[in-house]
C-alpha cells in the first residue's frame, strides 16, 4: 500500500488493496478510506459493546459507532435476538406487517411534531422524500439548507455539504445539474439574519429550510439561543416548511430527539441512524395534513421494495424500547466526562482545543475558536487533527476519521472505557 502503517495491519492492508480491484476507492461510502487522514483504512471483524475489533486483531474503543446509529454499543445482545427471531420468519415480504405499525406508532408517541410517519432505507432518502413534500405541498422550488450542513447526497442537497464532502473538499459534486443547484440557497449556520435577509428576497418561492437541529457534519455544532426558535417563525410567516434533518439528532440527543430538547415543533422531521439500531433504515413524518400528500393517499410520489423491512424495523423497535429516559442522562453522564477529561488534558498540554457537546455527541476541535458554524469550524488545525486521529488509532481508540465529524458515546460505555480513553488522548496530545 501507498500509505503508512499504523499499528499492525497486513491484513487490513490486504484486504483494502484487493477491495480496491473491484470497489470504487475500495469503499462503499467514502470517509471510510480514511483518504484525507493519509491512512489506510482498518478492516473490522467483529464488535461487542463499546470495542470493536480488526482483522489484524486489535481491538479498539468505538466511538464511531457505525457513524451514530449503535447508541447501544455493538451487537447488543437483544437487538441481534430481535433481528434474528424475525429472520426466522423470512426477511422480506413487500407486503405490510404489524411491525411496521408498532414502530410507527413508537415514533409518534416519542416524538410530538410526529403524527404520521413513513419509513425508507436511510437518511438520503429521508431528506430527498421530505424536500420532495415540502416543495410538491407549497408548490415552490427554492429550499434554504445551512453551509457545511450534511443532509445525504440527493443533488439539491449536495451544496456546500458537510461531513465527508468537506472533508474531501469538493464543495459541490460534479453531476449535480446546474439549474437544480440555483434552487439551493445556502446560508451560514446559526446567522439568523442571512436567513430572514434570504425571506426579504425569495421568500415566496422558497418551499422549504432544511436545518441540522444541532449540526453535526462540521464536527458537532449546538444551535445558538434563538436560532431554532427564529428559524420556527420566519417559515411560519411566509408559508415554507421547516423541515428538521434528525438523521443525526433523533433519539442520539435526547428521549424525543433534539425538537424535544430544544422545545421547538418543525413541520417535517427525518431520521436514520439510531431509528435504525444498526440495520439501513430511515424515515420522514410530521403533521398529518402534509404526510397525507405523500401516495397512496395523496399525489406526490415516494415508495421502497425494502422499506418497513421486518429485520430493521425488529433492530430499530428494540434499539428505541432500551433507550429509556436512564440511558440518556448516563449517556449525559459519559459524555461530560469524557469532555471534562479532554480540556483538563488540552490544558495541561497547552494545545488549543475546544470542545462542543450535545448529549452524547462530543467534538473535540484544535482551536481556541468559539465554533458556531462552518467557517469557525475550519479553523481547526487540521494537520494536528490528522496527527492526533493516526496517535488515537494507534493507543486503541476508534474515532471517525474527520475534523468534521462528532464522537459518539454508547450506553456500553464504562467509566474504565471513559478514562482509559482520557489517558489515551493526554499520550496522544503528550505526542503532538
Ligand atoms: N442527514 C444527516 C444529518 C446525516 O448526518 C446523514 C449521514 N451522516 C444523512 C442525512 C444521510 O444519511 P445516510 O448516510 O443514511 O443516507
Amino acid at each position: 500500500s501507498d500509505r503508512p502503517n499504523i499499528r499492525n495491519d497486513e491484513r487490513s492492508a490486504a484486504a483494502f488493496a484487493r477491495a480496491k480491484q473491484v470497489i470504487p476507492g475500495g469503499v462503499n461510502s467514502p470517509v471510510r478510506a480514511f483518504k484525507s487522514v493519509g491512512l489506510n483504512p482498518v478492516y473490522m471483524e467483529r464488535g461487542e459493546g463499546s470495542r470493536i475489533y480488526d482483522i489484524d486483531g486489535n481491538s479498539y474503543i468505538d466511538y464511531v459507532a457505525s457513524w451514530g446509529p449503535l447508541i447501544l454499543g455493538h451487537a447488543h445482545p437483544e437487538v441481534i435476538e430481535a433481528i434474528k427471531r424475525t429472520a426466522e420468519k423470512g426477511t422480506s415480504f413487500g407486503a405490510p406487517t404489524e411491525l411496521e405499525t408498532m414502530m410507527a406508532e413508537l415514533v409518534c408517541k416519542r416524538v410530538p411534531a410526529v403524527d404520521v410517519v413513513r419509513m425508507v432505507n436511510s437518511g438520503t432518502e429521508a431528506t430527498m422524500s421530505a424536500l420532495r413534500l415540502a416543495r410538491g405541498y407549497t408548490k415552490r422550488n427554492k429550499i434554504l439548507k445551512f453551509e457545511g450542513s450534511y443532509h445525504g447526497h440527493a443533488d439539491s442537497l449536495l451544496i456546500k455539504a458537510g461531513s465527508g464532502v468537506a472533508t474531501l473538499g469538493l464543495p459541490d459534486s460534479p453531476g449535480v445539474p446546474e439549474h437544480v443547484a440555483a434552487n439551493t440557497i445556502t446560508v451560514p449556520y446559526n446567522d439568523l439574519e442571512s436567513v430572514k435577509l434570504a425571506f426579504e428576497k425569495f421568500g415566496e418561492e422558497i418551499a422549504c429550510v432544511i436545518v441540522e437541529p444541532v449540526a453535526g457534519n462540521m464536527g458537532v455544532v449546538p444551535p445558538l439561543p434563538g436560532f431554532l426558535q427564529g428559524l420556527r417563525d420566519v417559515t411560519a410567516q411566509y408559508g415554507s416548511i421547516l423541515i428538521f434533518d434528525e438523521v443525526m439528532t433523533g433519539f442520539r440527543v435526547s428521549y424525543s430527539c433534539a425538537q424535544g430538547l430544544y422545545g421547538i415543533v418543525p413541520d417535517l422531521t427525518c431520521f436514520g441512524k439510531v431509528i435504525g439500531g444498526g440495520l439501513p433504515v430511515g424515515a420522514y413524518g410530521g403533521k398529518r395534513e402534509l404526510m397525507e400528500m405523500i401516495a397512496p393517499s395523496g399525489p406526490i410520489y415516494q415508495a421502497g421494495t425494502l422499506s418497513g423491512n421486518p429485520l430493521a424495523m425488529a433492530a430499530g423497535y428494540t434499539t428505541l424500547k432500551l433507550l429509556t429516559q436512564d440511558v440518556y442522562e448516563q449517556l449525559e453522564r459519559q459524555a461530560v466526562r469524557l469532555q471534562l477529561g479532554f480540556e483538563a488534558n488540552a490544558r495541561k498540554h497547552g494545545i488549543p482545543s475546544t470542545i462542543n457537546r450535545v448529549g452524547s455527541m462530543v467534538c473535540p476541535f484544535f482551536t481556541d475558536t468559539f465554533v458556531i458554524n462552518y467557517d469557525t469550524a475550519k479553523t481547526s488545525d487540521l494537520e494536528r487533527f490528522k496527527a492526533y486521529f493516526a496517535a488515537m488509532l494507534d493507543l486503541g481508540v476508534s474515532i471517525a476519521p474527520s475534523q468534521f465529524e462528532g464522537m459518539f458515546v454508547s450506553a456500553a460505555h464504562t467509566n474504565e472505557d471513559i478514562d482509559a480513553t482520557i489517558a489515551a488522548h493526554d499520550q496522544a496530545f503528550g505526542r503532538l
